[in-house]
């Protein structure tokens, strides 16, 4: 038996070196993926149900990582925000998208007040050089401030007591902050009434097909916070029928497959045109 359990031993001590050294490895990886230019930003449509019209993007990263292909950012995101790589993403992420937006306003006056929304991770938010790196971005660009969203997570909030700071300080610049993935945490509207906070953005848990008991939620979700002052986004609709019970419940704005996937830059250049043509 004491043969078997120290076999036992050896394996696991096996798995857990080839787990640290395929995360080792990974991050090598990263880090000259994102020297090498091997990143590229995805842009999925915002819509703004009171209008009906293409509100903005938001900015999703993409690895298109030689050998493998384009790599979902689920499967890479955690190993950057395992060490200052998030930062570095993060960072290139803001400087990409403002400048694409920038590129796209200058080339038509239709495009004036398209927004884009950059996920800004917890840890590059509780750091001191996110409001340097937003403002630079700004400035590299040219785009307007108010033009810009950033998406923090709400335990971001809670758990990084820097981030607050932080986000005034962004909001000072004029940028928008909206709280991503809202309801997954324990956070309440009545507290965010008082943060830096603009928007709040629906989990796509509460959304999607086959959770009509959420319904109620959203609904209360949506008045509690139009009460406070805040918007609503309403993140993964898939279904018309959920975007026709949005528009009842006057949610701002709506974003999901129904709508349109996260597009190539070039694909989405397209997909405003088409939307905002006179
Ligand atoms: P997120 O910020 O909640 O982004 C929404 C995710 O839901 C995106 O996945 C998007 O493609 C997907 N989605 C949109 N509409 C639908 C829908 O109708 N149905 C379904 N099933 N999914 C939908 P994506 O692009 O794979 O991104 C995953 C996560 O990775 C993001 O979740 C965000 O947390 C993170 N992420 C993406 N880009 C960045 C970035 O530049 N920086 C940081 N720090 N995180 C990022
Ligand atoms: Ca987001
Ligand atoms: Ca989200
Ligand atoms: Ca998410």
């Amino acid at each position: 038996a004491k043969e078997r359990g120290r076999g036992r031993v050896e394996l696991f001590d096996e798995a857990l070196r080839a787990q640290l050294s395929a995360h080792a490895e990974m991050e090598t990886a990263l880090a000259a993926g994102l020297a090498g230019g091997e990143f590229e930003v995805h842009y999925q449509p915002v819509l703004d149900l009171n209008s009906g019209r293409l509100d903005g993007f938001e900015a999703l990263v993409r690895w298109n990582r030689p050998g493998v292909g384009l790599v979902p950012p689920n499967d890479f995101i955690p190993v950057a925000e395992s060490s200052k790589l998030i930062c570095d993403l993060d960072r290139w992420v803001l400087h990409e998208a403002t400048r694409q937006v920038a590129e796209w306003r200058a080339a038509d006056p239709a495009a004036a007040g398209l927004t884009v929304a950059v996920n800004v991770s917890g840890r590059h938010l509780a750091d001191p050089r996110v409001v340097r790196d937003v403002t630079e971005a700004l400035l590299a660009s040219g785009l307007p401030p108010e033009l810009l969203i950033v998406e923090v997570t709400e335990t971001v909030l809670v758990n990084e007591p820097a981030a607050y700071g932080h986000l005034v300080a962004l909001r000072e610049l004029g940028v928008a902050v909206a709280i991503d993935d809202f309801g997954t945490g324990y956070t309440s509207i009545g507290q965010l009434s008082g943060m830096p906070v603009d928007t709040l953005k629906i989990d796509r848990s509460f959304i999607s097909s086959g959770t009509s008991g959420h319904a109620e939620l959203v609904a209360l979700v949506i008045s509690a916070a139009h009460t406070f002052g805040l918007t609503v986004i309403a993140e993964g609709v898939e279904e018309e029928s959920q975007l026709q019970w949005l528009r009842e419940q006057r949610c701002d704005f709506a974003q999901g497959y129904l709508l349109s996937r996260p597009l190539p830059a070039a694909a989405a250049g397209d997909a405003w045109r088409a939307a905002l043509a006179p």
